[in-house]
């Protein structure tokens, strides 16, 4: 035991008074929230009556939805996670204030934390288990919380509040230390213990805390204030020390960019102090109103633990669906190794199975995988291509006969490798179980139209083959988000995804590859929907080709989206009369992957005749595309509310804007833009928040630029993936020119997680008009430029700040193509 004894924090009469007083107000004010029916925030704010355990004295706790610590918009009434009070008003627990992860939101960004933050940075190693908190009463009785419950439940089927209890009793007795002297101590000086309860026997959660390792960490002291006050780590170890509690090792830095590169070299190995660990919360200063407040963040690992996911998952899927079914993901070799490893042990250990279901077992199965390769999970996830092999064992492994699959057969090729005419000498073959679709049939390639036809074929027949060359990632991804979103008939294990791969070496530079394909596509001379030899002349289709073999990316199925491809059927365009031994190659292979179709064996004749037959097919149908692609312009937020902004406008009786009016100069649509294809010459900066929406929306910008594609006639096209985001209106502005409102963006949503976009704009806002035609809407921002800079300019400008809070949730974000 150390010979530092803990001394506690502690207040002045006035100061704990003060501190009272803030407890009762915050409690009347939540009381007041979820009693209020009424209340549009009663959704969000939860109180769950309980009793303490062991007295019959009541016990508030205060839950709030998990999101609203995320939004700008919506203040709570406090940040603390994990808040117990009486009705009365007296804080009995309290968590630390909500954080969050290292870079997850504008306020853990990697600046902000730099320039607002302040040192010691004690960084701590974030255990990994289920939270409880520990207050005392004044008879000394223990107060022991779950995240949000505490006592006997009857609604439970694990009562983590209760079990930790127990494991606190066992731990106070082994120690020689009364429930009293704890429970007193901690209700004088007014103190929460934070801890984490780790126990594989209780629950298993990634990491392995067994036996010795079990029980629980103390990683905080905090106040039982309303404003977040916590003991600096020091004395929290101290503390554990004095009632046998586990401690939370850490170390303590003095700057932010020591603290960073500390964080970022853990990253690279997992591990602190030789041992395998989550990550790691660090606890430092904020600078509020030149006053230091405590504030935390985490850094959370990402490997070893996404690789840890998997291999649940795929042992999960194991057990319940045989190994016919397996759905692997990023760390797909991996995956596979282990499976061969581990299937002896599951396949005739039925108690294993079932335990594994109810979470026991997992990180033990891991181990001893791990232990038998003889290295890391970090070292193992470095090397997994070393195993690529093993893609030629899994190909064989055979698809389940128990009950029938459905085929998706994707093609990856380039123009004239022979897609269509062996995709229909396959079908020729066998029309009752093969049907072949094609992009080149479909007129304008909405995005989900051939997978939507492909599911079309599949109510009917077991195989679909989707013939599309496919060459690039975002198609092949396009493919397997489109069935993921669009299907819901067949069940995912039965849905295979089989790649015809056409290109086996890379199409560029491969000139017997080249002078094959261009000479066949100019014996195709007009037998295609849109490439028309006779018509346009060779060089067109050549320059079509040639645009399709520089852009070709080849098949990594060690990666997304390849990896979701079940097996791969290797093809080859090299060869004379390649499509016909191309057909033979894709019946023999499905006749050895599939058990469950009924694929008899052709004879060489019935090849050959199907193949002419193919060979024979012309297109009934014919399409126009043009050469020329469109390109983004820029990107914005859609402002819809186009009414409400008038009447706002209208109630300010503006002469200007009444000018705009008249004048019919009021832009049609309202938007507020966030960055334009021209800052890319302005500095390096913007140049990278055009590429990072570039990015972004990557394959909406392709899918728009073909012009192939239907778009508005506005040219405004909706970003897809459920984007949007929040403004508020702040002021009108105006000047001889332009007239806008200066907006504030409070933020970004994908579905309903907050996310980060940049905004490149200097001066947020949205253009009402320009009196003239000749005035383009930039000017606006060239206005607000000068409202906030230049000095001589701003005599000219006028500005009415708006007094109501105008704010504007869920707005769409398009992208303008021109
Ligand atoms: P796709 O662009 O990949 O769909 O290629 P097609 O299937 O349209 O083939 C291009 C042209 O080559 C067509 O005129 C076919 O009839 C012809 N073709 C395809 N495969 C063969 C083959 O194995 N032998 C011969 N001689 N011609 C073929
Ligand atoms: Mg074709």
């Amino acid at each position: 035991m150390s010979s530092t004894q803990f001394e506690p924090i502690q207040f002045s009469a006035e100061e704990q008074q003060k501190q009272d007083n803030e407890a009762r107000e915050l409690v009347s004010h939540l009381l007041e929230l979820t009693e209020s029916v009424h209340d549009a925030k009663i959704n969000h704010i939860r109180k769950i009556e309980n009793v303490i355990c062991g007295t019959d004295i009541p016990i508030l706790s205060w839950r709030f939805s998990e999101w609203d610590y995320y939004s700008k918009k919506i203040e709570l009434p406090t940040q603390a996670r994990g808040l117990f009070t009486t009705k009365e008003g007296v804080i009995i627990c309290r968590g630390y204030d909500k954080f969050f992860n290292f870079e997850e939101l504008s306020s853990v960004k990697e600046e902000e934390l730099r320039n607002n933050t302040k040192g010691p940075y004690t960084v701590t190693v974030k255990s990994n288990g289920c939270i409880v908190f520990i207050s005392g009463l004044a008879n000394g009785k223990l107060v022991v919380c779950s995240k949000h419950s505490t006592g006997t439940r009857t609604d439970l089927s694990r009562n983590h509040a209760m079990v930790a209890q127990e494991a606190l009793e066992v731990q106070l007795k082994k120690y020689g230390k009364s429930l009293e002297d704890l429970g007193k101590l901690l209700h004088k000086y007014r103190i929460t213990a934070v801890c984490e309860y780790c126990d594989d026997r209780f629950e298993e959660h990634v990491l392995e805390y067994k036996e010795n390792k079990a029980g629980l960490y103390l990683h905080g002291l905090n106040m039982n204030t309303v404003e977040f006050k916590t003991y600096p780590m020091e004395k929290v170890q101290q503390f554990a020390e004095m009632f046998g509690f586990r401690e939370t090792k850490f170390r303590k830095l003095d700057t932010f960019d020591q603290t960073l590169q500390f964080l970022k070299d853990s990253n690279k190995t997992g591990k602190f102090e030789g041992e395998e660990i989550e990550g790691f919360v660090v606890r430092c200063s904020k600078m509020v109103d030149e006053k230091a407040n405590d504030f935390f963040f985490k850094y959370k690992f990402e490997e070893p633990y996404l690789l840890y996911r998997e291999l649940r998952e795929i042992t999960k899927q194991f057990i319940t669906q045989g190994p016919e079914n397996l759905k692997f993901g990023k760390h797909k070799l991996i995956c596979m190794d282990y499976m061969k490893y581990i299937m002896p042990y599951l396949v005739t250990n039925e108690k294993l199975k079932q335990e594994y279901l109810e979470n026991k077992g997992i990180i033990e199965l891991r181990k001893r995988y791990f232990e038998s390769k003889n290295t890391t999970s970090m070292q193992l996830i470095n090397d997994e291509l070393d195993m690529i092999d093993l893609e030629e064992e899994m190909k064989k492994l055979k698809f389940g006969k128990s009950k029938p699959n459905r085929y998706v057969l994707v093609t990856l090729s380039t123009i004239g490798c022979g897609k269509t005419t062996t995709s229909v000498g396959v079908s020729n073959l066998f029309p009752e179980i093969i049907e072949h679709i094609q992009n080149d049939n479909i007129q304008s390639p909405g995005k989900d139209k051939l997978v939507l036809a492909a599911l079309e074929v599949l109510s009917r027949k077991p195989v679909v083959i989707m013939d599309k060359n496919n060459h690039k990632t975002v198609e092949r991804k396009q493919i397997f988000d489109g069935f993921q979103r669009l299907n819901n008939t067949i069940p995912k294990s039965k849905l295979k995804f089989i790649c015809l791969n056409f290109i086996q070496r890379p199409p560029k530079g491969d000139k017997d590859l080249w002078d094959l394909t261009r000479e066949r596509v100019y014996n195709r001379g007009d037998s295609h929907q849109s490439i028309k030899v006779e018509k346009d002349g060779i060089g067109n289709a050549e320059k079509i080709m040639r645009g399709f073999i520089s852009r070709f990316q080849p098949l990594n199925t060690t990666t997304e989206p390849d990896c979701n491809f079940d097996y791969i059927i290797d093809l080859d365009v090299h060869q004379d009369n390649s499509s016909l031994q191309n057909m033979k190659k894709i019946v023999t292979a499905l006749q050895s992957c599939t058990e469950d179709l009924d694929l008899k064996t052709p004879t060489e004749a019935d090849y050959v005749k199907a193949f002419e037959k193919a060979k024979l097919y012309k297109p009934t149908f014919s399409k126009k595309i043009s050469a020329t692609k469109r390109k983004p312009v820029y990107f914005a937020i859609d402002v819809p509310q186009k009414e409400i902004i008038m009447n706002l406008m209208n109630t300010f009786n503006i002469d200007f804007f009444n000018r705009l009016v008249k004048g019919r100069r009021v832009q049609q649509d309202f938007h507020v833009t966030l960055v334009h294809s021209a800052m890319r010459k302005q500095n390096d900066t913007k140049k990278e928040f055009w590429d990072t929406y570039s990015n972004i929306f990557k394959s909406d910008i392709s899918r728009f630029a073909d012009t192939k594609t239907d778009i508005p006639q506005n040219k405004r096209c909706f970003l897809s993936g459920e984007y949007s985001a929040d403004i508020q209106l702040e002021k009108v502005v105006w000047d001889s020119k332009a007239m806008c409102i200066q907006v504030k963006i409070l933020g970004f949503q994908l579905k309903d997680e907050p996310i980060k976009l940049p905004c490149g704009i200097d001066f947020s806002h949205l253009t009402i008009g320009t009196i003239d035609k000749n005035f383009p809407p930039v000017l606006s921002g060239v206005m607000l430029k000068h409202l906030y800079g230049d000095e001589k300019e701003v005599s000219k400008i006028q500005e009415i700040k708006l007094s109501e809070e105008i704010v504007l949730t869920r707005l769409p974000l398009y992208v303008f193509m021109n």
